[in-house]
């Protein structure tokens, strides 16, 4: 059973094909296309280069293309992407403008290529579907929560990745066991034993922290859009939900001119000064940019708020792991996220931390750290598959 499963961003298609026959995960091929003009023309080289590497002899051979959609009014867990699903993506287009209409033309693109090949999405929103549910709710009145004004969470490939892959480096195999056979479609029943606590910490273009408690996300840093948690890259992250009308009264501005400057001007690139990669900011401040410096700060500073809501929430953490671009790149951001907490029994290895190497694994903890701290590469694409091939087998 082949899988494709598709990473759409506005102007890039990244992609991983899988074969997941029997008890096999193996992956086949990866690759991407970046500065994309026409989509259209992404789809079909993507299709070619499987062809011409062997992996597929056409789209017949692929059981499914599988997607990571973020949001859409009324729809959670593993769904196809028909015409239903697509509508409601649409009704959130405003809630997650830099994530949902790339999908929606993306997913329209591929139908139209491979027309009888099934299209299956695993909503990034699914792996919060056990959260209690005071840890999901605003303070909003009723009407707005029924409009979808809640917290829902998201990168819930990510965080379930890292749930499954911590326990087992912790030797809980019976967790992660747990975690693989999670399907989101079906439910589960909290377990109270045997207790693993594990803080997930995804640092990349987007950022949020996820509190794990036996192997399911209890909270997300992530709140009712991908504007929300820590600064994002030029997106705002928390904010006081009274600075809209405030600015817009106080600068005369409209609601048009209001939305991009929450979600392309803001983050770590509006507190920087324009930058909005962290390579680039780290640069910058290395070179004495105060801005830079305040940027990395701030993600900190909002990093650490987190950390300490999720340790408190489960009464202590077994693990904390550091996943995605930033935290798997980033020493000395993981150094300043781990500074000072020895007291929780959280001890960095600054020798071990410092020598990370991409895209591995390895433990940056000091032996006598009662806390294990990881660096984990996440494998959101690896979930997918999994997630594509129950939804085909059920
Ligand atoms: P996304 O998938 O959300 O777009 P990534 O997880 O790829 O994002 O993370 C992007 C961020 O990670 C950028 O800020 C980038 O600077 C940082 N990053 C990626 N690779 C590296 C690297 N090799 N060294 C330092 N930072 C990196």
């Amino acid at each position: 059973m082949k899988i494709l499963v598709a990473n759409l961003g506005s102007t890039s298609l990244k992609y991983r094909l899988f074969d997941c026959s029997g008890n096999e995960e193996n992956l086949l091929a990866r690759g991407g296309f970046e500065r994309v003009n026409d989509y259209a023309e992404a789809v079909n080289s993507c299709l070619k280069e499987l062809m011409d590497a062997g992996h597929i002899t056409g789209e017949k051979d692929l059981a499914a293309v599988g997607f990571k959609p973020v949001i859409a009014r009324g729809v959670t867990g593993c769904v196809r992407m028909d015409e239903r699903v697509l509508t409601a993506m649409e009704a959130y287009r405003k809630m997650a403008p830099a994530h949902n209409p790339p999908y929606i033309d993306g997913v329209r693109l591929f139908t139209k290529r491979m027309p009888s090949t099934p299209m299956i999405g695993l909503f990034e929103t699914s792996f919060y579907q056990w959260a209690p549910e005071a840890a999901v709710r605003y303070a909003v009145p009723q009407d707005w929560y029924e409009e979808g004004v809640r917290r829902w969470g998201f990168h819930g490939a990510s965080h379930k990745y890292i749930a499954e892959r911590s326990a087992e480096l912790l030797g809980r195999s019976d967790v992660a066991e747990r975690v693989r056979m999670l399907y989101v479609n079906q439910g589960t029943t909290p377990v109270k034993e045997p207790n693993l606590r594990v803080v997930s910490c995804h640092l990349g273009g987007s950022s949020s922290l996820t509190a794990i408690l036996n192997g399911v996300a209890i909270c997300n840093s992530l709140g009712m859009s991908p504007q929300s948690g820590l600064p994002q890259n030029n997106r705002v992250g928390d904010l006081d939900s009274f600075a809209i009308p405030f600015m817009m009264r106080q600068k005369g501005l409209s609601l048009e001119q209001i939305e991009p400057a929450l979600c392309k001007e803001a983050g770590l690139k509006g507190l920087s000064g324009g930058y909005n990669d962290m390579r680039e900011i780290t640069e910058q401040a290395s070179r004495g940019n105060k801005n830079a410096q305040l940027a990395i700060d701030v993600l900190v500073w909002q990093a650490r708020h987190w950390l300490g809501a999720c340790i408190l929430q489960m009464n202590g953490v077994d693990a904390i792991a550091f996943t995605a671009g930033i935290a798997e790149n980033n020493p000395q951001l993981r150094a300043q996220i781990c500074e000072n907490l020895d007291n929780l029994g959280i001890k960095l290895d600054e020798q071990k931390n410092a020598v990370t190497k991409s895209n591995s694994e390895v433990e940056i903890s000091t032996v006598d750290s009662n806390v294990k701290i990881f660096v984990i590469p996440t494998n959101e694409e690896l979930v997918i598959a999994r997630e594509v091939k129950r939804f085909l087998l059920n």
